[in-house]
């Protein structure tokens, strides 16, 4: 742990300076009719700053700057290896600002500075750098054909790419989507969250300072308008989108309203961990099922919603369960001790409160169920256990995107993979026994994007492709595969003689 002492991040929190500017062509402007929204810390409900709120007049700026860099060629171009070049001189820049950067997230979004400064920024400057050391490697094929042709498939960079991000990991989720869009030669618009703007504002000009030529690389804040007027412009060639299913869906059919741009989402879940009694590691399985909904305030898409038990083991796990759930006592997001900050705003907190008083009528509540105050003005919830007799409750369906775990017991493993797969979303999966054969039976079985077998959450390496099945999404984040979201598939036939 970072020996970096609360007061220490405390008076650095105190020094710095906040950027509320959209980021257009390669300079900050106010939304043009001057309207601002207050940036407020879920620490302690405090005003860091004031936001530019964009609409249509930005969303035009930023898609022509956006655009004309693309038709212009100043950096679809270069030479791969010129992309490289600048996308690690711009990794670099973030790694060098790195608590500054951090502290941007945790004040803007409630997240511990511990997790922050370990994950949020790191993993934002290595997606950069993954995708930056990739973009010079990759070719196209010379595939067989009739002998008087030469046939070549490559790939373009498409042109235009929106990303609609959310704000349990600002930075992070952005650079899923900017870092292979960018790599593969396109122009992107940005527009974070209203509840996290900071970060991706402050990144924009460290990504001019690394070369990135103006109009390549916008970021507008704003509310859902912002996102809407994206998801519908003519000249936004392809939208990739992280956050609710609900919205996803209103994506699409702006999609569909408007040019047919492609659309690739990123959206909810509410996972199964499930748990076998032949269990090797009941210790390590019950830290990791608390990790699992309680790691980032349980404001993850990935997030062990639904833990499934088997029967004989359900009061040796649970009481071990409650127990590692201690190590998420709410508490300052700036202590490097605390492992569980603040809820992101008033609207979440409400929302997350509202499913735990459902929960209340529907089940039993074994650990938690209230909020606290670690700091005055802040929006914080206990971490929450329910044991839930029905799977059918709204607590054990709906997506709560907070620290609320709902417990649900079977007594056979084909049962276990029945409730698992009883969901309408199909983002993640866990199954924990000593038996590999029912392991990889249940993985086959399981209908999510990621299984994981003895573990919870692992994985952080950009190899691993990550998204959805069914209403969690479509396409895939990370690894080479998301490249192929950003690129267009192009046949080139030559007729030799
Ligand atoms: P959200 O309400 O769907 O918002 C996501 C983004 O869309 C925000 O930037 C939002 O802007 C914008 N938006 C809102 N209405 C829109 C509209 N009509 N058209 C276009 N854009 C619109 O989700 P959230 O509350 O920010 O994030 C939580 C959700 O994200 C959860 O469901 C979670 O599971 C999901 N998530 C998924 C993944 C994944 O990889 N699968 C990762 C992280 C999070 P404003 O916020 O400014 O309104
Ligand atoms: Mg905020």
């Amino acid at each position: 742990m970072s020996k970096k002492t609360l007061a220490y991040w405390k008076d650095k929190a105190d020094a710095l300076q906040f950027e509320g500017r959209a980021w257009i062509d390669g300079q900050y402007h106010g939304a043009q009719d001057g309207r601002t929204f207050a940036c407020v810390s879920p620490i302690d409900g405090r005003v860091l700053c004031a936001v530019a709120d964009c609409g249509a007049a930005e969303v035009e700026a930023a898609v022509a700057a956006a655009r004309r860099s693309f038709d212009t060629q100043v950096w679809a171009g270069q030479n791969p290896r010129a992309r490289k070049a600048a996308l690690l001189r711009w990794a670099a820049l973030i790694r060098m600002h790195e608590e500054e950067l951090a502290l941007l997230e945790t004040l803007d979004a409630g997240k511990p500075i511990r997790d922050t400064t370990s994950v949020d920024v790191p993993g934002t400057a290595y997606s950069i750098e993954w995708y930056a050391e990739a973009i010079d490697k990759i070719g196209g094929e010379v595939v067989p054909a009739d002998h008087h042709l030469l046939g070549l498939v490559t790939r373009e960079p498409i042109g235009v790419v929106a990303a609609v991000v959310p704000w349990n990991f600002p930075l992070l989720m952005a650079a899923w989507k900017f870092a292979p869009a960018l790599a593969a030669g396109n122009s992107v618009v940005l527009k974070p969250s209203e509840k996290s703007p900071l970060s991706a504002l402050r990144v924009a000009q460290l990504a001019l300072d690394a070369g990135i030529p103006p109009g390549v690389f916008n970021v507008l804040p704003g509310g859902g308008e912002v996102g809407r007027l994206l998801a519908l412009h003519g000249d936004v060639d392809c939208l990739a989108f992280t956050g609710s299913t609900a919205v996803g869906k209103q994506i699409m059919q702006y999609a569909g309203q408007s040019n047919l741009k492609r659309v690739w989402l990123e959206l909810g879940g509410k996972s199964p961990n499930i748990v076998l009694a032949d269990c090797a590691d009941l210790d390590r399985a019950a830290k990791a099922a608390a990790g699992a909904i309680f790691y980032n305030m349980g404001e993850m898409c990935t997030a062990g919603s639904r833990l499934l038990v088997q029967r004989e083991i359900k009061t040796a796990l649970l009481d071990r369960v409650i127990a590692a759930a201690r190590r998420y006592t709410p508490g300052n997001p700036l202590d490097p001790a605390t492992a569980m900050g603040a809820i992101v705003d008033r609207v979440q907190f409400e929302r997350v409160l509202g499913y735990i008083e459902a929960g209340r009528a529907e089940a039993r509540l074994l650990l938690g169920g209230s909020a606290v105050q670690p700091e005055n003005g802040g929006f914080y919830i206990e971490p929450t256990i329910f044991d839930v007799p029905q799977a059918g409750s709204k607590i054990a369906r709906e997506e709560i995107f907070g620290p609320v775990l709902s417990v649900l017991t079977f007594d056979t493993a084909d049962e276990a993979v029945r409730l698992a797969n009883d969901s309408e979303y199909g983002l993640a999966a866990a199954v924990w026994t000593a038996d590999l054969t029912q392991a990889h039976e249940m993985a086959r079985s399981l209908r999510a994007g990621t299984v994981w077998v003895n573990c919870y959450d692992e994985g952080g390496d950009m190899n691993f492709p990550f998204g959805g099945y069914r209403q969690s999404g479509n396409g895939r984040d990370k690894s080479l595969h998301a490249l192929e979201k950003y690129t267009e598939l192009k046949s080139t036939l030559v007729r030799l003689r």
